[in-house]
């Protein structure tokens, strides 16, 4: 059973407590779990689509950040590509967005190259991959923290540590490979033709015809954007091959993300640390403004990554909120990659 340490937290802390919370937690956890540092620790972190409003703005991390510094521990915020298209899709826009978004206090390292190109196979012999796709740049180190942003996610249900070490870390190549099989569905007699799917769409895979949004398949990467964005929840991933997968296959898409999380992880000495706050619906790969469907909760540290999810996710139930995904848990149990009983320690 892993300790997960928690600090409350509202809608009213302001960032200087939020920093000097983290930084004490980090603190916490060192001491009490005699966690030996590293030279070099980069900050494995998502710097927001262009566009999203509630993703975690990095002066919340500058505790972590004069702490690493005051120890002479060599930083830099890490992160790789995504698959769909768009500024995030290449190494130089990527970056361009991260600043504008405000990560400014470090050196910003693209782990999977200037277009995706660059990732290690790690092997690791289970169910859906017998190796994944990660990041290269990411082999050059032996310790992160891995900062993530617990909220809803329209494919895993939820998003957490599991989801950041596993999309996060994977190259594009590892992340078509989890999209792999997975294509929404128009339902037509809800769609009313506003257009929204059709411009969330880096592919260019939706076109709007006299009836509704029709998604080209050839061109559609299952990244679930249009799922999110769509405002009569007239696209959906549960389709009839879907549906198939869940009763014989089980949940692919989950299982396949937990195992991409096992391999980001294998052989090294992370830090987890959760933010309980800007709790939305969808991911921060959302381009728009999107609202909090709770209030702010806290400010979780754990060395299990598991664990740490297991926690935020009944923290968001305690608070009146019940996600999706639990699936993620059981598997990444059964594989070893962490432990879902934990035991909260409330600072
Ligand atoms: S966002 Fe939804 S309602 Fe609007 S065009 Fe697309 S599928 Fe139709
Ligand atoms: S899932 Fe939707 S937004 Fe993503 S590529 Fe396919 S059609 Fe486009």
């Amino acid at each position: 059973m892993a300790n997960v340490y928690f600090k409350k937290i509202n809608s009213n802390t302001s960032t200087k407590e939020i920093q000097e919370i983290t930084k004490n937690l980090l603190k916490k956890i060192i001491k009490d779990e005699k966690i030996t540092l590293e030279k070099s620790i980069p900050l494995k972190v998502h710097f927001g689509e262009k566009g999203n409003t509630t993703f975690i703005k990095p002066n919340n991390y500058e505790g972590i950040i004069d702490f690493l510094k005051s120890n002479n521990i060599e930083s830099k915020f890490m992160e790789t590509l995504v698959v769909y298209g768009g500024e995030r899709n290449r190494k130089e826009s990527h970056i361009a967005v991260a600043k504008e978004h405000g990560f400014i206090q470090l050196p910003i390292e693209i782990a999977d190259g200037d277009h995706g190109e660059k990732y290690s196979e790690i092997k690791i012999d289970k169910k859906h991959f017998r190796t994944c796709k990660i990041g290269s740049e990411f082999n050059n180190y032996n310790q992160f923290i891995v900062l993530s942003h617990f909220k809803g996610h329209t494919l895993a249900g939820f998003g957490g540590a599991i989801k950041q070490l596993s999309m996060g870390f994977a190259a594009k190549g590892g992340k078509l490979a989890m999209h792999m099989g997975i294509k929404p569905k128009v339902i037509k007699n809800k769609c009313i033709k506003c257009g929204l799917c059709k411009k969330s769409c880096n592919e260019n895979a939706i076109t709007i015809n006299n009836k509704s949004a029709i998604i080209n398949y050839e061109k559609c990467v299952g990244c679930g954007g249009c799922v999110a964005v769509c405002p009569k929840k007239a696209i959906t991933v549960i389709t009839l091959k879907g549906i198939i997968n869940m009763l014989f296959k089980g949940n692919e898409f989950k299982e396949k993300l937990v195992e991409y999380a096992y391999a980001a992880q294998l052989n090294k000495k992370n830090i987890y640390i959760n933010f309980l706050m800007n709790i939305t619906k969808s991911c921060d790969c959302v381009g728009k403004p999107m609202k909090s469907i709770i209030p702010d909760i806290g400010i979780l540290i754990s060395s299990d990554p598991v664990s740490i999810d297991k926690a935020c996710y009944d923290l968001v139930e305690k608070n009146g909120k019940k996600f999706k995904g639990f699936e993620q848990f059981n598997y990444a149990e059964k594989i070893g990659l962490g432990s879902t009983n934990y035991n909260l320690i409330r600072l």
